[in-house]
């Protein structure tokens, strides 16, 4: 099959990714089984300045997009190819979701070894960004747990890449940004549940130095850690949060929650309706709310992992110019300070919204030569984007994250300053020897054009 054959055809299609900042016209082709992969590539890359492998578009802002050249989306490409129900290992097609997984693996006993805060993300999209979850403490980020990937390369060879087979060519593909080939199968190792289910305590926390006790206490006993920071608190309250732990409960059945979500945002509200005013009432009320009833429950883990999940098309509520969101790590001997500094910025710029979510990151290595995840503490934040206003906030932020020695996660960036992510990624020129000459992005053309 060519680039204009008939299940490989680059067609024109507009994308936008998970923020809504931009939109950008595309040339996009779905292969549906993977026989029909290496065609559409190969043509794709004689057709096309550059080609990217995408998923779901969960990422936020330009790394899943690629408008100078052409994009393969992956996401016909869902199948669980065989399992091993002795050891767990599961090998998948990398356009399945993490939501194709559980709906297979939770009645058998078995789980994601971590999972980000929505399921709806590929296994692709998940290797390539080597995403981390709440018990990164204890598990590391998802590329600790591939065993092997299946690579395709943009002269239609398929390597096949491990901690042992092609080791360096794996360690640039995890957290690789997509830019080193396509990947067409994952192998990863699952792990066992005793239930569906999490015990989970929540705790109300006043300050930043509070929530720093609370995450370092918590580490030995709980493998999930997380908090709710309210970010426009300020004064005595600043940093303030409801800090959530919990373990996977010993009683309970296997199920699965049901993929629906029953709440959905249908259309971009005004703007306006989401303001300083409206968010402090939000915070205000929720941090009550959630004081009063603080104390110990078991969940479901849909509500646990994925809240955002349950309300469709979320990412409307900022309006049609979008959003941006934040997410940075700094090393633990600086956290505490960096975190308050960077929580007095946001809340004395008034900008901000309700989902800002604070946690510790562990010693645990990652695998990839672009991972993000560091030891120390990961602030992750989203802003209504309001042009110049918003960008000379992050830019502030930017100068904290900076000086701490921390650095921004490309999953979620939209406007990082090249030289910072050059700092922050040490490993980054030996990476760039991995990358495929005919994959590119619109975030790492902006990465090497600084
Ligand atoms: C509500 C929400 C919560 C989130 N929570 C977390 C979290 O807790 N932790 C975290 O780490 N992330 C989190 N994320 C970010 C999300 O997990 C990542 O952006 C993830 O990579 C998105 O996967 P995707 O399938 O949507 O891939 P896309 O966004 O489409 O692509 C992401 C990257 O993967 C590459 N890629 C995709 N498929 C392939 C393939 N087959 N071969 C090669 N490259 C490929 C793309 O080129 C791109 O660079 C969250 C996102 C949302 C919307």
């Amino acid at each position: 099959m060519t680039a204009d054959g008939a299940n490989g055809a680059f067609q024109d299609r507009n994308r936008r990714s998970w923020g809504r900042v931009a939109r950008r016209p595309h040339k996009v082709a779905s292969p549906r089984f993977r026989d029909e992969v290496q065609a559409v590539l190969v043509g794709g890359c004689q057709s096309y300045k550059s080609v990217l492998g995408v998923g779901l578009g969960r990422s936020y802002s330009d790394s899943c997009l690629n408008p100078d050249g052409a994009v393969v989306d992956t996401t016909a490409l869902d199948r669980l190819i065989a399992f091993d129900g002795e050891s767990g290992v599961l090998r998948v097609e990398s356009g399945a979701s993490l939501w194709d997984i559980l709906e297979f693996a939770v009645p058998r006993g078995f789980f994601l070894p971590t999972t980000p805060g929505t399921r709806y993300v590929t296994v692709g999209g998940a290797v390539a960004n080597d995403v981390h979850g709440k018990n990164h403490h204890r598990a590391g980020t998802f590329g600790n747990h591939v065993l092997s990937l299946g690579l395709m390369r943009s002269d239609g060879q398929e390597l096949r890449v491990s901690r042992d087979q092609n080791p360096d060519l794996f360690q640039a593909t995890v957290g690789g940004l997509g830019l080193t080939g396509l990947i067409l199968w994952a192998d990863l190792k699952l792990t066992r549940i005793p239930s569906s289910h999490i015990s989970q305590q929540s705790i109300p926390f006043h300050s930043v130095s509070e929530f720093f006790d609370l995450a370092c206490e918590s580490e030995r006993d709980f493998e999930h850690t997380v908090a709710w920071v309210d970010c426009l608190s300020a004064g005595d309250n600043l940093g303030r949060g409801i800090f959530s732990r919990g373990n996977w409960s010993e009683v309970g059945s296997l199920t699965n929650e049901p993929a629906r979500n029953r709440l959905s945002i249908p259309f971009d509200p005004p703007a306006m309706a989401l303001n300083q005013f409206s968010v402090r009432a939000f915070n205000e009320a929720y941090f009550k709310l959630n004081k009063a009833r603080a104390g110990e429950s078991t969940v479901k883990y849909g509500p646990f992992f994925y809240p955002l999940d349950a309300i469709r098309h979320w990412n409307r509520m900022y309006g049609a110019q979008g959003f941006y969101q934040y997410q940075s790590v700094v090393p633990p001997n600086v956290a505490r300070d960096a975190t308050a500094e960077m929580l007095k910025e946001v809340s004395h710029s008034g900008q901000g919204s309700f989902l800002a979510v604070l946690k510790t990151f562990g010693d645990v290595k990652s695998p990839g030569m672009l991972s993000f995840p560091a030891p120390g503490a990961t602030l992750a934040l989203d802003f209504p984007n309001r042009g110049e206003e918003t960008l000379r906030l992050l830019s502030r932020l930017d100068r904290v994250v900076d000086n701490a020695g921390g650095r921004l996660y490309p999953a979620k960036d939209g406007r990082l300053p090249p030289e910072q992510f050059w700092r922050g990624y040490p490993d980054a020129e030996t990476f760039r020897e991995y990358v495929d000459p005919k994959f590119s992005s619109e975030f790492w053309r902006r990465m090497i054009a600084g």
